[in-house]
């Protein structure tokens, strides 16, 4: 640390990401990124890209295009409709590019959100996504940590008037655990003053989105990514909706801030995606199919793995440490997610990725938890060709 930075920074505890090594190739299930590419319209828009003007000029601040697609996708009000809710005679009132913002990574927008929206102090999940309490660090917010249930549930009646803003992931990570639109309905009704934001970076995966709240309560706030359903964690995009005024609120300081947020390669991959729905559904429903094949396989191994609505699965057994099993594993070059934190260091949470993935991963831990029955202990096996895999 330099003698210059300002002194409220010099304890500031920073996110760490999941380890991306580079030290040779590793079997990634650390950091929930999509095992699937792009869609062939999204890599064909990239190719096509008039690269000169698109790198010389200035991108689009406003991301027009973008946001306009996006409502056109979004905005129908699908929640109603889909619980075939009738609205009085009038049209549900569908969102507009008005009602969405788009943001580099939807962490772009959450810092927005811990900035400017958590005066009252800020009120999350105890075990949730690291970035929350790095934020409310970041600007000085109060924050409350709210436990959960002995299951690792939300219980939404701990958010009910609770007079903070909140900030809730749903579904959670690293849990995977879904709240129903209904609990987030009450908890929206119970905050009418607060802001309500509601982290949807993994609905896609089999969650059902708050989004067509929106018109009904102006306290919502809805953040969704292209990282995890979309196969596009490199290319820093998310995006936020809710009421104008509250969208208003996030243009005014990315103004402040920086203007040209979301860069012109970008926008234009992510417009194209908007282009290939049913490529990226298939994905989704793809993972939806390998994570209870994994779930299966490793609750047949001993694992207690805890009921996921997203692409990566929460798991402990008692055959083997939390983290002597995420080492054992990185010695065998395939990483996973294990926590320090007291509540959780007996679990791991692993990614799903491809089904061939996943048997080399159920695999590789049945060899490894049967050479540490074998008195070997984990780590110092060695593989069936007898080569020392470290
Ligand atoms: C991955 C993740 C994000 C960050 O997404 P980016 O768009 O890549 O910044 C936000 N919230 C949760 C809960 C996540 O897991």
């Amino acid at each position: 640390m330099s003698r210059f930075i300002n002194e409220k920074f010099r304890s500031l505890v920073e996110y760490v990401p999941g380890e991306q090594p580079k030290d040779g190739e590793y079997l990634k299930l650390n950091t929930n990124e999509s095992p699937y590419p792009p869609g062939p319209k999204t890599r064909a828009a990239l190719r096509d890209q008039d690269l000169t003007k698109k790198l010389r000029l200035y991108s689009d601040p406003d991301s027009g295009e973008l946001c306009r697609k996006l409502a056109e996708t979004y905005g129908k009000g699908r929640t109603a409709a889909a619980a075939g809710q009738r609205t009085a005679g009038r049209p549900q009132a569908g969102l507009g590019p008005e009602n969405i913002y788009v943001g580099n990574g939807s962490d772009e927008i959450l810092n927005f959100i811990f900035m400017e929206f958590c005066e009252g102090g800020v009120l999350f999940p105890e075990i949730s996504y690291g970035f929350y309490e790095v934020f409310a660090d970041l600007y000085g917010v109060d924050f409350v940590k709210v436990p959960l249930r002995e299951d690792f549930s939300i219980d939404p009646d701990d958010y009910a008037g609770c007079g903070r803003t909140i900030v809730i992931a749903n579904p959670n990570a690293p849990t995977g655990r879904i709240l129903c639109l209904d609990e987030i309905e009450t908890i929206l009704k119970t905050n009418p003053k607060n802001l309500v934001v509601i982290d949807e970076a993994y609905i896609d995966f089999g969650g059902e989105s708050a989004m067509g709240l929106i018109g009904g309560y102006d306290n919502l706030l809805v953040v969704c990514t292209y990282s995890k359903s979309r196969s596009m964690a490199g290319a820093r995009l998310g995006f936020a909706m809710g009421a104008k005024a509250v969208i208003d609120d996030l243009v005014k300081i990315k103004y402040a801030t920086n203007p040209y947020n979301v860069n012109a390669l970008t926008a234009a991959a992510g417009l194209a995606a908007l282009h290939e729905p049913g490529y990226y559904r298939e994905n989704c429903r793809q993972i939806q199919e390998t994570r209870r094949w994994t779930t299966e396989a490793l609750t047949d191994l001993g694992f207690r793995v805890v009921p996921s609505a997203t692409n990566f699965i929460f798991v402990t057994t008692d055959r083997i440490g939390g983290s002597e099993l995420y080492q054992g594993l990185k010695q065998r070059k395939i990483l996973i997610r294990h926590f320090d934190i007291p509540a959780i260091r007996q679990y791991n949470r692993i990614t799903i990725g491809t089904r061939r993935q996943m048997e080399l991963l159920v695999e590789t831990i049945d060899r490894m938890l049967g050479d540490a029955d074998d008195g070997a202990g984990p780590g110092i096996a060695a593989s069936p060709d007898g080569e020392e895999q470290l």
